[in-house]
């Protein structure tokens, strides 16, 4: 029987772990934190509420060529769809909604803006899962569907400056640019478009739906399934060189590549170790999860049934505050996203006490308190939200990086998102997942697709692994 060790025990390392067991290897986890999980532990961060620490909404995780055939629903994975997936409100009172549906989203938006949203999404949602295959499976094989990816590729190749220029209402425009942020960069850089149009149209198909009792309900149900296949995890045992590493026929590294790096020392040949040191990380994170009494007063009667509120005021705004952090500057006023994962999962509440999940975009490595910015944020479309904070649990960008060492300066996406690194991730390479040792491969979010708990970096990874298995090539020395 065939071994292999993964290290790291988040969405991918665990997707790569049940990819391998499938296939009658014999798998051992070892992860460093006491619990699983990575980027998708749940826990009680304030007393008695179930709050979030990483990832909250999975429009990705739902629709992943992957996640979705193992059946996850068996092992506890359940998805609760908020009423309305996100809101994005102005200082004028206005505000961008985005439903599930394209047509009452376009019909929402009105006028030439909304025709266009349905002729740009209506054929991206619909085309989203042949789309989602090309895009999220291994990027070295030929397209599925050449011609879906031809219609995309177009658009997802511009800058979101350009993209945002289809829509005529500061609406729509501020709508496009709170999901295009999730990229974490500069607007008026090549293919930063290419993020938000995939959010859009994953959510325009599959919604933005949290998982019931929380994002580690996501690790739990793989955990368990890796199980029934015979894995093995074990918690507590941080890997900082390969030494440490039982022996194995293949290992996957599910880490940010510096740290592969330094794991592999002089085992790495040259040109990858200097690849995966130049390996760029984007901005940072600071992120408050606050228990508020009676939940956030927003005035905007739409967000108060939103899962997702983007705060960043209009367009031009929110397009000024990415380049700032991108720039290294903190902004007065910077691009907040909230998540009231407890409307649709009210099992997170305790009676009328509510976990409300915030984080924002800050520099890379910023070490100074974004508290007082992101509750102003939330004041400003929400006054009187101050009031009802009972408690708040905080982490800062080197919090996060001590919480999980992916996550470099508070870089959450485990990798910036540059044109180059968009789609040739950590390094050129025709096998981006091969460390250029045999048999050791690297499966973290900074391997194609990148960011988000879909498992599918993770899953392209075991199938390179499993093809050196096939290729009767064993043990990586
Ligand atoms: C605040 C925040 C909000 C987010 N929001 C969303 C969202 O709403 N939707 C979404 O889809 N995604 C979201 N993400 C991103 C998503 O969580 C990540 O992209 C995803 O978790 C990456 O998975 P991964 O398996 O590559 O790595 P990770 O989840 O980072 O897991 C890596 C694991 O490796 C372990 N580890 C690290 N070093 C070692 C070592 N030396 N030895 C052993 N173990 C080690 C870590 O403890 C960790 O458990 C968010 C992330 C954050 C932080």
């Amino acid at each position: 029987m065939s071994t292999a060790v993964v290290v790291g025990s988040g969405p991918n390392g665990l997707a790569a772990a049940v990819a391998l067991a499938r296939e009658g290897v014999e798998v051992t986890v070892l992860e460093a934190a006491d619990t699983i999980g990575g980027g998708t532990r749940t826990s009680e961060l304030t007393p008695g509420l179930l709050h979030d620490h990483c990832s909250a909404s999975h429009p990705m995780a739902v629709g992943s060529p992957f996640l979705s055939t193992l059946g996850l629903d068996h092992y506890g994975l359940r998805w609760c769809l908020p009423e309305i997936d996100c809101v994005h409100p102005l200082d004028s009172g206005d505000a961008g909604v985005l439903h599930r549906s394209v047509r009452e989203t376009a019909q929402a938006l009105g006028g030439p803006d909304g025709e266009r949203w349905q002729r740009v999404f209506g054929p991206l949602a619909e085309g989203y899962d042949a789309l989602a295959e090309d895009l999220m499976g291994p990027l070295a094989r030929l397209p599925r569907h050449p011609l879906r990816l031809a219609a995309f590729g177009p658009a997802a190749l511009l800058p979101v400056a350009s993209v945002a220029r289809l829509w005529r209402s500061e609406t729509t425009r501020a709508l496009f640019a709170g999901v295009a942020a999730h990229a974490f960069r500069p607007f008026h850089r090549p293919a930063t478009a290419a993020v938000g149009l995939m959010i859009i149209a994953a959510g325009h198909r599959y919604g933005w739906p949290v998982a019931a009792g929380g994002s580690r309900a996501i690790s739990d149900a793989l955990a368990a399934l890796l199980a029934d296949l015979g894995g093995r995890i074990e918690t507590g045992v941080r890997v900082r060189s390969s030494a440490q590493l039982p022996p194995a026929d293949v290992v996957l590294f599910d880490l940010a590549p510096g740290a592969v790096a330094d794991i592999l020392g002089d085992r790495l040949p040259g040109r990858v170790a200097r690849a995966y040191r130049r390996f760029r990380h984007g901005p940072g994170a600071f992120k408050v999860d606050f228990a508020v009494e009676g939940g956030v007063p927003w005035t905007d009667p739409a967000a108060r049934r939103a899962g997702t509120v983007h705060l960043g005021g209009p367009y031009a705004e929110v397009a000024g505050t990415e380049r700032m952090i991108q720039a290294g500057r903190m902004p007065e006023r910077p691009f907040v996203l909230v998540g009231q994962q407890y409307l649709a999962d009210p099992q997170r509440s305790k009676g009328d006490l509510h976990p409300v999940w915030t984080y924002a975009h800050v520099p890379h490595g910023y070490d100074g308190d974004a508290t007082e910015a992101i509750t102003g944020q939330i004041e400003r479309f929400a006054p009187g939200f101050r009031e009802r904070v009972i408690d708040m649990s905080v982490r800062s960008p080197a919090g996060f990086e001590s919480y999980n060492p992916n996550y470099v300066g508070g870089d959450i996406v485990t990798g910036a998102n540059t044109a180059l690194q968009l789609v040739m991730r950590p390094r050129i390479a025709l096998d981006p997942y091969s460390t250029g040792v045999p048999g050791v491969y690297i499966c973290s979010a900074a391997t194609p697709p990148g960011a988000g708990a879909h498992g599918m970096c993770g899953a392209n990874a075991a199938a390179s692994a499993l093809r050196h298995l096939e290729k009767g090539s064993h043990d990586p020395g």
